[in-house]
């Protein structure tokens, strides 16, 4: 036995899967699996990563002081609130580094994103895991599971995979009934896509109070995943905080010059929200029409469930079959369904065609 053990929590961590994206024998595929962006990305931002060749050798700002500037002057926001990360999923990170560790509890939901069981067990705190109701968090249960311990909620509005949210009404109790050391972390992952008038994804808590945080990605609608940006909306003393522990340039040249060419790109974000409604309303309905239930989802992807998890697996194989990859969910504990991002118009078509074939 080796005498080299890593600390407490950290062997209890179920590696992260990421979506599949080629199977065996299919040159091309239809990649539904990791809610990418059809459309992907503004000609503008490719523009920026390209002429980023020449610089290679040169240092990326480690303030992120022009990307946080696009950001703040798109959304109306206070630059020096903003911190940019390699993706939100290393802000996660930070903040579970910088808010709790050994002996704290941190709470999320049954079926919330899996990076928050990640970063829990990474700092050594122990995860409180609080039931949904029809798969969408349910406030009264996370503020019941709220101890003297808890240090931070996550709360990923929209939820992923379920695709469900809470409107803004309820995610501000959930804020005025915390404790004020507990610090709220509203993941807004997929917020440029909902158009319900009910949502807010976080930007006014954050404003109004010193214990909430609002992370943000450019991997969805922004269609950059490739590049590992994020960004997170802070009071300023978690500003302060996340931007002592960070690295000194984490987020590289590339992503910071593309990042804000996308973010002036309103159009191409319309455009892309746009497409999302509309397909994600019509492979809903398809579903349904098939006889599947699916969640009322917001984001850019639907969750569809199958009489069984022997059903669900079956289908998954006879998509595969097709050439057409979703997402499994078993991991969040949704064995009997499938995720599966919104593509191109013929994906989706593709998609729902495959599943009626399978259901005949
Ligand atoms: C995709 C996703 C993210 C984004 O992660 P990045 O690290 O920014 O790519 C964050 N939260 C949720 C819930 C997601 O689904």
């Amino acid at each position: 036995m080796s005498e080299l053990k890593p600390r407490p929590g950290i062997m209890d961590i179920a590696a992260y899967v990421g979506g599949e994206s080629s199977i065996a024998g299919h040159a091309r595929v239809i990649k539904l699996s990791s809610n990418e962006n059809p459309l992907g990305p503004s000609p503008r931002a490719i523009e920026a990563f390209k002429a980023l060749a020449d610089k290679l050798h040169e240092y990326p700002d480690g303030g992120s002081t022009k990307l946080r500037e696009a950001i703040a002057h798109r959304y109306g926001l206070d630059a020096a609130r903003i911190v940019c990360g390699g993706g939100s999923d290393e802000l996660l990170s930070l903040l579970a580094r910088g808010y709790a560790g050994p002996g704290d509890e941190v709470i999320y939901t049954e079926h919330g994103f899996l990076m928050y069981p990640i970063v829990t067990k990474s700092v050594g705190a122990t995860p409180v895991v609080v039931k949904e109701t029809n798969l969408t968090a349910d406030i009264d249960a996370i503020l019941e599971a709220v101890t003297p311990r808890t240090r931070i909620v996550f709360l990923a509005n929209p939820n992923n995979p379920t695709g469900t949210y809470v409107p803004a009404e309820e995610v501000e109790r959930l804020r005025a009934s915390l404790p004020a050391g507990v610090l709220l972390v509203i993941d807004a992952a997929y917020a440029e896509y909902v158009t319900r008038n009910d949502y807010e994804p976080g930007v006014r808590l954050v404003e109004a109070n010193d214990n909430v945080v609002m992370t943000r990605t450019f991997s969805k609608i922004y269609g950059l995943a490739a590049l590992r940006l994020g960004w997170a909306y802070c009071p300023p003393g978690v500003a302060d905080v996340l931007n002592r522990i960070r690295g000194p340039f984490n987020v590289n040249a590339a992503a910071l010059a593309a990042g804000a060419a996308a973010m002036a790109d309103v159009a191409h974000v319309d455009a892309a929200r746009a497409h999302n409604e509309r397909w994600l309303a019509w492979t809903a309905a398809e579903l349904e029409a098939l006889g599947l239930k699916t969640t009322p989802a917001v984001g850019n992807f639907v969750l569809v469930r199958f009489p069984s998890s022997e059903r669900a697996e079956a289908a998954l194989a006879f998509l595969n079959g097709r050439g057409i990859i979703p997402r499994r969910v078993a991991g969040y504990g949704l064995p009997d369904c499938l995720r599966i991002t919104i593509g191109s118009e013929d994906d989706m078509r593709a998609v729902v065609a495959a599943v009626a074939d399978f259901l005949r």
